[in-house]
C-alpha cells in the first residue's frame, strides 16, 4: 500500500487532454475531509479555463516555480484510489509504450460516469439520530409513531437504513416529524461490498469427463500459481472446458476472474455457457450497456463482489479486489487491438497485467497468432495443446476449386454454384464468406497466376485505384499498372478482392427462391438481433448465409454444412505481409464454425492458386505447420515478431500535405541506425472522407532503440508545431499494414 502524501504536498495528476506529459498542482491543505492524496484517486483540477478530473499518479518533488504560480487542485473526489497499483503501473505503461497522452489513458480506462467524476465506492442514504435525540428522552407524548421512531434510533445510533424504515413501517411524515423536532438527520453512509463468498461457488460440471489431453493441460495450470499460457487447441477440442477448470480453481480459492472474449465473441451463447456452470455473481462488459451497468461492473469487479468479469478489449482495464486468472479467448482476434485513439492491445496489456497481479494468464486460440506462437516456442509462454475434437461435432472436410482461366459468374465459378445447390438440395445451410477486410490488393493474372512484384524488394506491389500505379509500401517503388501479363501475355490482369460487394446480389440471381440472410455488423448491432437471426433459420430449412468476418468467430451455425470461401486469393497474396496468417486463421476458424456429428461440414476454397503451398500445408498438415513455415518465413525477411513495426499515419485536405509531412520527419531521423525508417508511402486507400492520407513505417530488431526514435520523432513534430490541418496518429505494434 502506497503511503498517503500530505495534502499540502505536489501532485502529478494525468489530465484527461492531448499532452504526453501529466501535470503539477498543489494539494489540499487544511479542513478537507478526506485522508490524503493517494496514486489512483481523482481530483478535480483547473485546466485553462476548464475544470477537467484527473488520475493522480505520484507524488511530484516540489517545482522550481514559487508555489503561487503552481495551481491547486479543486477538489479530492475518492479517498480510496479507484485504480490499485498494479493497474496504475499498467496504464503507465501503455501511455509509454503507445506513446499515447496519459490523461487519455486514464480516460479510456474508467467507465464514462468516473471520468464525470461520479463517486465509485455506493453509497445509501441513513436516518442519523442528533445529540439532542441521544441526550434526554424528549417528550413525545401523543405521537406515538414518532416516539417508537426515537426508540430505534435510539438504540441504533449509527442509523436506520431505508430498508430497516420501511421494514419498521415507518411513513415519510413521521420520519419528517422527527426530523423537523431536530432529533435526527438524513446522511450517507458508504456501502460495504462484501466479496463474493467461494463457500457459496457451485460449479456444475458432474457431467463432464475430460478426455486426457484436457485433463494433462489442467493439471499443468494447476501446478503454475503465475505466468503466461498458451491453449492452441483445434476448434471443437474443449477449451472452454479447460478455462472452466482453471476458473473454477480461481473461484474456489476466493480469488476473481477476468475472461476477454473478441467482440463478436460475446454472444448470448458464450454468456449462457458460463452462467449454466457457475452458480456465482458474473458480470458482463461490453459496449452495449448503458454507463450506469458500465459503472456497475466496474464496481462489482472493483469491491470483490464481482466473481467473473466477461467482457470485450477495454474491460482489461477492470480493477480486481482479489485478481486470480486472466483469460483471453480467440486470443489471435484483431479486435483485441484498438484501432483508433489509444491504439493498445488488450491482449499484450493482459500478458503484462498477470505479470504485475502474479497472476497466470491464459491466451487459447484453434489459430494462436504468430507472436504468441513464437513466444510458446521460445518459452516465454508455457504451451498447452488439444489435438482432439472433444465434442461430437467431426472436422470440416476442404476441397480446393481451381478457378484459374475459368468463366466465372460474378466471382462464382461453375463448379461452386452445383455444390451450393446440391447442399440446399440436401435441405441444408449454406454460408457464403465475404472477404471484406482491408487487404491490399496485389496485381494478378487471371489466366496464369502471376502477380507484381517489386524488383527490389521481397514484396509484392499494391494495386493502387487512384494512383493509377502499382506500389511497393517497403521501399516506396511505383510502377505504371501494366496492361500485359509478363509471364502468358494476357490481358486478364485483374487486382485481387475485387468485386465481392457484387457477391451478395449475385447469389440472388443464381438462388432466386432461396433465403440469403446477412450477417453482418448492421444486421446485428441491436441487442438479441444476432439471435432473431439465427432462430428465425429454422432447423431444416434450406437458407443462404451471407456474411464477413463476423461469422468466423463465437457463434456455432450446426445446419450449415457447406462454407463457400469465394475470393481467398485476396488475403493469400496481398502486400500486407500479415494477411497469409490472417487467412489461414480464418479457413480453419470458419470451418470450426459449420456442421455437427451427423452433418460434417465442407469448406470450399476457389482460388488462382491450387498448389499453392502454404494453402496446402494448412489443410494438409495442420496449423502449427503451417505456423512454422509462416514464422521462418518471417524470420528470414526479419518481419514481426523477429522484428518490430510502427506506423506513423498522417492525413490532410491538402494532396501533397501529409506526404511531405512525414518526408520531412523520416529525413531528420536518418541517423537512427538500428531504426529503419521506411516509406513514406500513400496509404492504400489514399483518399478517404476527402483527406489525403499517407504513412511511414518504422521497424527495428530493437524495441528500445525503436521507442527512442519514435521519442525523438513526437519531439520533432512538436516542435515543429505542423499546419494544424496534419491529423497524425501512432500505431505500435499495427495489426494491418496498409
Ligand atoms: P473449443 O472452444 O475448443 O472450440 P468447446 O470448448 O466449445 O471447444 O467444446 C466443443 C464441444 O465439445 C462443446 O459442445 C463441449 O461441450 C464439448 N466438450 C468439451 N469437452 C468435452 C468432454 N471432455 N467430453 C465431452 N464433450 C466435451
Ligand atoms: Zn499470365
Ligand atoms: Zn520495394
Amino acid at each position: 500500500m502506497t503511503t498517503p502524501a500530505p495534502l499540502n504536498a505536489y501532485l502529478n495528476i494525468a489530465v484527461p487532454v492531448p499532452l504526453d506529459h501529466s501535470f503539477t498542482y498543489r494539494g489540499l491543505a487544511g479542513d478537507h475531509d478526506t485522508a490524503a492524496a493517494i496514486p489512483g484517486c481523482r481530483f478535480l483540477v483547473p485546466f485553462g479555463r476548464q475544470k477537467l478530473i484527473g488520475v493522480m499518479l505520484d507524488e511530484a518533488p516540489a517545482p522550481d516555480l514559487p508555489a503561487a504560480k503552481i495551481r491547486a487542485v479543486l477538489r479530492q473526489i475518492d479517498s480510496t484510489p479507484i485504480f490499485p497499483a498494479t493497474l496504475m503501473a499498467l496504464c503507465r505503461w501503455a501511455a509509454d509504450y503507445y506513446h499515447h497522452p496519459v490523461g487519455e489513458v486514464f480516460g479510456s480506462a474508467m467507465p464514462r460516469l468516473l471520468r464525470a467524476g461520479e463517486p465509485l465506492d455506493l453509497a445509501e442514504r441513513i436516518l442519523q439520530p442528533l445529540p439532542a435525540a441521544l441526550a434526554e428522552l424528549p417528550s413525545l407524548a401523543g405521537a406515538r409513531r414518532q416516539a417508537a421512531l426515537l426508540a430505534l434510533l435510539r438504540a441504533q445510533p449509527e442509523g436506520l437504513d431505508k430498508l430497516t424504515l420501511k421494514q419498521a413501517t415507518f411513513s415519510t411524515a413521521t420520519i419528517n416529524a422527527v426530523i423537523h423536532r431536530g432529533l435526527a438527520v438524513w446522511s450517507q453512509r458508504p456501502v460495504q461490498a462484501t466479496a463474493f463468498n467461494p463457500q457459496t461457488l457451485q460449479v456444475n460440471d458432474a457431467q463432464v469427463q475430460l478426455n486426457a489431453e484436457q485433463q494433462a493441460a489442467v493439471t499443468a495450470l494447476s501446478q503454475h500459481t503465475s505466468g503466461t499460457w498458451l491453449l492452441y487447441g483445434i476448434t471443437g477440442s474443449g477449451k472452454t472446458e479447460v478455462y472452466f477448470r482453471a476458473i473454477k480453481q480461481a473461484l474456489a480459492a476466493g480469488r476473481q476472474v477476468l475472461v476477454l472474449v473478441p467482440e463478436i465473441g460475446l454472444t448470448p451463447q458464450t454468456v449462457k455457457r458460463f452462467r449454466a456452470r457457475f452458480a456465482a455473481p458474473i458480470f458482463v462488459l461490453h459496449s452495449g450497456l448503458s454507463d450506469r451497468e458500465r459503472l456497475d461492473g466496474f464496481r462489482a469487479a472493483s469491491n470483490g463482489s464481482a466473481a467473473i468479469i466477461i467482457g470485450t478489449r477495454s474491460a482489461i482495464f477492470t480493477p480486481l479486489r482479489n485478481p486470480g486468472l486472466i483469460v483471453i479467448d480467440e486470443e489471435h482476434d484483431a479486435s483485441f487491438k484498438q484501432q483508433e485513439g489509444f491504439r493498445y492491445s488488450a491482449r499484450d496489456l493482459a500478458v503484462l497485467r498477470g505479470n504485475l497481479e502474479s497472476i497466470p494468464v491464459i491466451l487459447g486460440s484453434a489459430t494462436p497468432s504468430l507472436e504468441s506462437y513464437q513466444n510458446a516456442l521460445n518459452g516465454k509462454y508455457r504451451l498447452l495443446s488439444l489435438h482432439k475434437r472433444a465434442g461430437g461435432a467431426q472436422p470440416a472436410s476442404y476441397q480446393v476449386i481451381d478457378i484459374r482461366n475459368q468463366v466465372l459468374q460474378e466471382g462464382f465459378s461453375a463448379r461452386l454454384v452445383s455444390l451450393i445447390a446440391e447442399h440446399l438440395g440436401n435441405n441444408n445451410q449454406v454460408l457464403v464468406f465475404l472477404n471484406r477486410r482491408g487487404f491490399a490488393p496485389a496485381l494478378l493474372c487471371h489466366e496464369c497466376g502471376w502477380l507484381a512484384e517489386c524488383n527490389k524488394c521481397d514484396a509484392r506491389l499494391t494495386y493502387h485505384q487512384t494512383l493509377r500505379a502499382l506500389l511497393c509500401h517497403h521501399c516506396g517503388t511505383q510502377q505504371p499498372i501494366v496492361s500485359n501479363c509478363p509471364n502468358c501475355q494476357s490481358t486478364q490482369l485483374v487486382p485481387l478482392g475485387a468485386g465481392t460487394q457484387r457477391i451478395e446480389s449475385a447469389l440472388q440471381a443464381l438462388f432466386p427462391d432461396q433465403p440469403i440472410v446477412r450477417i453482418d455488423r448492421d444486421t446485428t448491432r441491436n441487442k438479441g438481433a444476432f439471435k432473431n437471426i439465427i432462430d428465425q433459420l429454422g432447423d431444416d430449412q434450406p437458407a443462404i448465409l451471407v456474411g464477413t468476418q463476423l461469422l468466423a468467430k463465437g457463434h456455432h451455425f450446426p445446419n450449415v454444412t457447406l462454407v463457400a470461401i469465394v475470393d481467398m486469393d485476396a488475403g493469400f497474396y496481398s502486400a500486407d505481409f500479415k494477411a497469409t496468417e490472417r487467412m489461414g486463421q480464418l479457413l480453419l476458424q470458419v470451418g470450426g464454425r459449420a456442421g455437427r456429428e451427423q452433418k460434417p461440414g465442407t469448406v470450399a476454397v476457389q482460388t488462382h492458386f491450387p498448389a499453392q503451398p502454404m494453402l496446402r500445408t494448412l489443410i494438409d498438415d495442420g496449423y502449427p505447420v503451417f505456423a512454422d513455415q509462416l514464422l521462418a518465413e518471417r524470420q528470414l525477411n526479419d518481419l514481426p515478431p523477429f522484428s518490430h513495426h510502427t506506423l506513423l499515419r498522417a492525413e490532410s485536405d491538402d494532396r501533397t500535405a501529409a506526404m511531405d509531412f512525414l518526408t520531412g520527419l523520416q529525413r531528420q531521423l536518418a541517423d537512427f541506425r538500428a531504426v529503419a525508417v521506411l516509406g513514406p508511402v500513400p496509404a492504400n486507400m489514399e483518399r478517404r472522407a476527402g483527406r489525403f492520407r499517407a504513412q511511414l513505417l518504422f521497424s527495428s530488431d530493437s524495441r528500445r532503440e525503436l521507442h527512442y526514435c519514435l521519442d525523438r520523432c513526437l519531439q520533432l513534430i512538436d516542435s515543429a508545431n505542423p499546419a494544424r490541418a496534419i491529423r497524425w496518429s501512432v500505431d505500435v505494434d499495427p495489426v494491418d499494414l496498409f
